[in-house]
């Protein structure tokens, strides 16, 4: 599992097989990762998913692009994307979205895929 936006759960990284089925049973709040499991995201690195501090202009767009096209062919974005409206995440791409855009999905009240 990969630390990112204070909690530890993310699909992408180095994170184990054992670990990524250890969350998948769920964790203190009662949430459930199974979903992971199907992310075309595991093993990926999670640069592709989160800025570096210095990233900026048309080098974050690019990557930005490049993430959402892997969660394009995710069979999984749908749950991803739902996971990271309610948690919420705050930081990165999840469902083919970044933080921005779930941020205007909440506050325009159009949280569903
Ligand atoms: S939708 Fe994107 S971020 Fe979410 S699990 Fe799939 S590949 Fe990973």
């Amino acid at each position: 599992m990969r630390p990112h936006g204070g909690q530890v759960n993310r699909t992408c990284g180095e994170e184990t097989q054992a670990g990524v089925t250890a969350s998948a049973r769920g964790n203190a709040r009662g949430v459930s990762w199974a979903w992971q499991l199907g992310a075309a995201c595991r093993g990926l690195p999670s640069s592709i998913f989160y800025p570096a501090d210095d990233e900026r202009g048309n080098r974050r767009r690019r990557r930005e692009l490049r993430a959402k096209r892997i969660c394009a062919e995710c069979p999984v974005i749908t749950d991803c994307l739902r996971h990271a409206i309610n948690w919420p995440e705050t930081q990165g791409i999840w469902g083919a979205t970044t933080a921005r855009e779930r941020a205007s999905r909440i506050s325009n009240g159009n949280s569903r895929r």
